[in-house]
């Protein structure tokens, strides 16, 4: 798994000639932080600079996540960009749910993140009303540097992440919160 990866990245450990060594613990987060497996759930505008981050000139690919996934059960990021009507909403929970763990949530742009300019009945006024999410991004829309720039932040707490996390009191009562068991 070193081999695409810059000596800076490298989580603390020993290294010697020809060898490496660390925690499996560190192992398995930088693995996954380099490997992350997008799941695009776009409604509308926010979706076209989705678009440009993974063509050439952003170009996801470069952090290991060319290969998006529009099968939740084999994604580990729920990347959510667009208006969510509050009808869309049971649906994008579905989505989420069916997703494995360890899982994470990206809220792209103001209307996933807020509601955004569309404070009005018919619309959710932030996904977080209906599934935790681990990192927003500004903007409406927000440039794909932007959104590069939250996938960054995602991968930085991939990294930095305990295998210990997913069983923790904390995050059962996070899920609890939202009635997930
Ligand atoms: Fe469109 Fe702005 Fe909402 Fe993004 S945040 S979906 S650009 S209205």
């Amino acid at each position: 798994i070193y081999d695409n990866i810059a000596l800076a990245e490298m989580p603390e450990g020993l290294q010697g000639q020809g060898y490496f060594a660390t925690s499996l613990e560190k192992t398995i987060a930088l693995a996954r932080k380099n490997s992350i497996w997008p799941l695009p759930f776009a409604t509308s505008c926010c979706g076209i600079e989705f678009m440009a981050t993974m063509g050439s000139h952003y170009d996801l690919s470069r952090f290991g996540s060319e290969r998006l996934g529009f099968t939740p059960r084999q994604c580990d990021l729920l990347m959510v960009m667009g208006t969510i009507a509050k009808k869309m909403a049971p649906v994008l929970r579905q989505v989420y749910l069916q997703m494995a763990e360890p899982r994470w949530v990206l809220a792209v742009g103001a209307c996933a993140s807020s509601g955004g300019i569309f404070d009005t009945y018919s619309v959710l006024q932030g996904i977080d009303q209906v599934i935790p999410v681990d990192v927003y991004v500004p903007g409406c829309p927000p440039r794909p540097e932007a959104i590069l720039d939250g996938f960054m932040r995602i991968q930085e707490l991939v990294g930095n992440e305990s295998l210990r996390r997913r069983n923790s009191d904390h995050y059962k009562a996070l899920l609890g919160s939202y009635g997930i068991q």
